[in-house]
């Protein structure tokens, strides 16, 4: 039986609807860019297997630190407990985080990591009101979001999510939250309003920093963003940047929110935070926000915290990635994929059959003009199929194509990804 077909009895695959599920591709291993396939047909993961890849698929370096990691020690309880890939993580996450960050939080993935914020945030303001053992009522319990967004999928993340396809069947059981447009020049004073009239309710704000991930990779102005995040935080209201996929350099910068000067208090980490090799997240945190849990009343405790939280494993492919990433030779591929990209924007703004053509960084997004505007649409599917015949892997997320490569694609390789696409657009 073929990988295929024995993958077909017993997997459950994500996002994929079930019934006449085209068959996967059973890839064998990869190298830099390239997966390969059983039948050794390479692929170029043109978007970072979903946005984790920075360095390139089994990269050596990382390997060989896991290893030596594995014959040490793999994993141990994080509650009394720590150990030195967990204490150098965090030591190097806030090297390099805003300044005012002092603590790291670890959990498991991106959606652990937007549920960790939004808990810490709650509970910040429950600890300053609640009297010890008391069930005063606590006033800021609401959460501000963006409409379009996405911040994972376990129920808080979903809830503070966009209400999409991704949420329909669980919207009766979502908590209510005040939505509000990605800010711009129309549009500002009106969202100022909304959150005058409601702040005192309002514990948190989350977002996504300049650009909106799974909701259509849409972006949005820094200008105006800096302004809503002062008028936020001039209400008191806890800001929350969810970096999942925006951080470790995808848009031109370390992280997203560097090209605010307004900085937030909570800063949720994943995706490329191992180089994409292994599980992790992270939720950073402020002085601010950690001091509300210093207290005498231990039911002022976080009582948060998974299985695997920290795992040694996971923390040093992190710290291996971060070698990598801050190399003078991986800092200088961002700024030429950035450039390369410009230069393609050019050509795909004399296309007929596409609109919104936008790119910050080493991301570069636009619609296709063909069916509605949304994530079911299939031609997402076709041009998949399309590209893979043609060796390269992209997966729109409905009629918008998207590139977001590992940061080691060569400029052969980028050139080639420019040229199918060039082919499917006209
Ligand atoms: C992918 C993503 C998440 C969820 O991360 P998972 O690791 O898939 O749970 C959360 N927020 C943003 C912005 C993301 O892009």
């Amino acid at each position: 039986m073929t990988l295929a077909a024995r993958d077909k009895q017993v997997i459950w695959h994500p996002f994929t609807p079930q019934k006449n599920m085209p068959s996967p591709i059973a890839i064998t291993h990869g190298k830099g860019t390239l997966l390969f396939d059983e039948q050794n047909n390479s692929y170029i993961d043109a978007i970072s297997s979903w946005w984790v890849t920075l360095h390139g698929h089994a990269h050596p370096y990382i390997a060989e630190r896991l290893h030596q990691q594995a014959l040490r020690l793999e994993q141990v309880i994080f509650a009394g407990f720590t150990h030195e890939p967990a204490v150098a993580l965090a030591e190097r996450l806030l090297q390099i985080l805003p300044s005012n960050f002092s603590k790291i939080f670890y959990s498991d993935n991106g959606s652990t990591s937007t549920e960790v914020a939004l808990k810490m945030a709650i509970q910040y303001w429950w600890n300053q009101q609640s009297v010890a053992g008391s069930r005063l009522p606590v006033s800021r319990t609401k959460i501000l979001a963006f409409t379009n967004a996405y911040h994972g999928d376990t129920f808080g993340a979903m809830s503070v999510s966009d209400r999409s396809v991704f949420t329909l069947a669980f919207h009766e059981l979502l908590f209510e939250v005040v939505f509000i447009d990605v800010p711009d020049e129309h549009n500002i004073e009106n969202i100022k309003t909304i959150i005058t009239q409601q702040h005192e309710n309002i514990a948190a704000f989350i977002y996504e920093p300049l650009v909106q991930g799974a909701g259509g990779i849409k972006m949005y102005d820094a200008t105006w963003m800096n302004d809503l995040l002062q008028f936020v935080q001039s209400k008191d209201i806890i800001c929350i940047a969810d970096e999942v996929m925006t951080g470790f350099g995808r848009t031109g910068k370390l992280f997203a929110s560097e090209y605010m000067a307004c900085t937030p208090d909570i800063i949720c980490l994943s995706k490329g935070l191992t180089g994409g090799t292994m599980a992790l997240g992270v939720t950073a945190c402020s002085n601010k926000i950690y001091n509300a849990y210093v207290q005498d009343d231990k039911l002022k405790t976080f009582f948060h915290g998974h299985s695997f939280t920290a795992n040694p494993l996971a923390c040093t492919a992190a710290l291996a990635s971060l070698d990598l990433l801050l190399k003078e030779e991986c800092l200088q591929q961002i700024p030429w994929i950035a450039a390369q990209h410009q230069h393609f924007l050019q050509q795909l703004y004399t296309k007929k059959n596409i609109k919104n053509v936008r790119c910050l960084g080493t991301i570069i997004a636009f619609e296709i003009t063909e069916g509605a505007d949304e994530y079911l649409n299939n031609i997402s599917n076709v041009i998949t199929q399309q590209c893979l015949q043609e060796g390269i892997y992209l997966r729109p997320l409905g009629n918008t194509v998207y590139i977001m490569p590992p940061y080691c694609i060569t400029a052969e390789e980028l050139n080639k990804v420019y040229a199918v696409i060039n082919k499917l657009v006209s």
